[in-house]
């Protein structure tokens, strides 16, 4: 299985008080009004991986305690994703998404500990704010149960 991939590299901001191996895909069909991450739109942009050489570079990343999805739109790739996430045991997964919680996949959800969720609305920018829109939520998994984080 192959997928398109911007960059893959270290982490200590994406999730609160963590490291993580971070894992930009390319593409995104949502095109958000005001975004800051144009460039990853384009779905050929950077390289192609298996999941196989993937796994090889996750796995270069010691020190980390998550691998965190961002883009472009993660989702936008979801069979990899999925399968990515259920070939990765020994971390805990982050996913930045411009979907709503509540229509992402069974499948995924069940493979996720840490959501932040929402297209981006350059009318609900905060400056400095996390999640940097007043419309994006953030969701986490504890004990198998879903709690939204309202900031
Ligand atoms: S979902 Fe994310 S990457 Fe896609 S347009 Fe919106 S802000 Fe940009």
């Amino acid at each position: 299985m192959d997928a398109k991939i911007a960059k893959v590299c270290t982490s200590f901001i994406d999730v609160p008080n963590k490291i993580a191996v971070a894992i930009y895909f390319s593409g995104c069909s949502i095109r958000c009004r005001g975004c800051q991450n144009k460039v990853l739109w384009d779905k050929n942009f950077g390289r192609d991986v298996t999941l196989d050489s993937l796994l090889e570079e996750i796995k270069q990343n010691e020190l980390a305690e998550y691998l965190v999805f961002l883009g472009g739109e993660p989702t936008d790739q979801i069979d990899f994703l999925i399968e990515l996430c259920r070939s990765v045991k020994n971390l805990k997964k982050a996913l930045y998404t411009g979907r709503e919680f509540e229509i992402l996949p069974i499948d995924l959800i069940a493979e996720i500990d840490f959501i932040v969720c929402g297209p981006f609305r350059e009318e609900c920018f905060v400056e400095g704010r996390f999640p940097a829109s007043t419309n994006q939520r953030i969701f986490r998994k504890e004990n198998g149960l879903w709690s939204c984080q309202i900031y």
